[in-house]
């Protein structure tokens, strides 16, 4: 089986203990665990039992092993992360607030994480590659944005296909430049995974029949929506259907997007039909969100059908 690829920051996550507990202040944390929306993606590819390589930079350093350990012990082809000797790990502290809202302090850009590069090896892989899956998050400068296109090129010249997370805070859709290549990308889309309003903003459309039939038209084959514990939908040029989530409690919502991402994407790899691989990413997305840390809901298909199984049960006990 061909290879899924993706590229972006292979970071470490710190997160606050306490609900509503400050930065400004002292107080316990819980960490690092191994993170960055990339890697979470391919750490659940790989999960997945679907060749998975990430291009990616970690620091010589003991961050740097709690990534590059987590995602060997899932499968995960790291030979593609460099491991700098100067540069330290990406970091993200992280806080949560009662209304579910978080709070980021980020050393990505001037870490190892944002030291990776489009090398021969990696566009020889890339050539032979069967998805490469973008991440707009990951897309933060304009290196980046030149590895991203010359990556879409050689993926898209070989035959292989792209599949697209917008990933991106609404404040940065107002980023021009960002704007733009994020259209460009969607342009050369096959599987394209927007949540809320990126559908709409790259669409330029204001309603949803107007922006899905906008993205079929530039191209893309298969849209599913996330729309977080409500669910999500597909549409194609010739199916649509809606899918309500599992109803979990919802202990740590990051991650959620990538790993139900990586679950879809894995799937279709192993030529399940759009509605079974959704199925499995609804699961994959509620186990994510049940688990405290990054990747630590991450599942394989047979604990997601566990998980499924369990689920149904329950509901006919009700
Ligand atoms: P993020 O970028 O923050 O990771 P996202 O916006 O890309 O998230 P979401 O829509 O939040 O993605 O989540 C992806 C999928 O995970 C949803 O479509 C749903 O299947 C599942 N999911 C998310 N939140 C919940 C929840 N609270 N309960 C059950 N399933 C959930
Ligand atoms: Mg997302």
């Amino acid at each position: 089986m061909k290879e899924v690829i993706t590229l972006g920051e292979v970071i470490v996550e710190v997160m606050a203990k306490k609900t509503n507990q400050l930065f400004i202040e002292s107080g316990e944390f819980l960490g690092p665990y191994p993170s960055g929306a990339p890697a979470i993606f391919i750490n659940q590819v790989a999960k997945m039992k679907v060749p998975a390589s990430i291009i990616g930079c970690v620091g010589q350093d003991d961050f740097g092993k709690v990534c590059l350990n987590r995602l060997i012990e899932n499968g995960v082809n790291t030979s593609l992360i460099d491991v700098d000797n100067e540069l330290p790990t990406g970091t993200a502290f992280v806080r949560y607030q009662s209304n579910g809202s978080r709070n980021f302090i980020f050393n990505i850009r001037h870490s190892a994480a944002a030291a990776f590069y489009l090398t021969d090896v990696a566009k020889e892989r890339l050539s032979t590659c069967a998805v490469l899956h973008v991440m707009g998050s990951s897309i933060f400068s304009h290196a980046v944005i030149n590895m991203v296109r010359e990556a879409i090129e050689i993926v898209r010249n070989n035959g292989g296909r792209i599949s697209f997370d917008p990933n991106v805070r609404e404040e940065l859709l107002s980023d021009s430049t960002l704007f733009e290549f994020f259209k460009e990308v969607l342009a050369n889309t096959d599987i394209f995974l927007p949540s809320g309003e990126e559908l709409y903003a790259l669409t330029n459309k204001q309603t949803l029949e107007d922006a899905v039939e906008s993205a079929l038209e530039l191209g893309v084959s298969e849209i599913v929506l996330k729309q977080g514990a409500d669910g999500c939908a597909f549409y194609s040029h010739n199916d649509y259907f809606f899918m309500p989530s599992f109803s979990v409690e919802e202990i740590d919502a990051t991650g959620a997007g990538d790993t139900f991402g990586a679950t879809y994407i894995a799937c279709r790899e192993l030529g399940y039909s759009p509605k079974k691989s959704l199925g499995l990413a609804n699961a994959s997305g509620a186990t994510a969100v049940s688990h405290w840390g990054p990747m630590e809901g991450a599942s394989s298909e047979e604990e997601l059908n566990k998980f499924i199984d369990t689920f149904i049960e329950s509901l006919e006990e009700i």
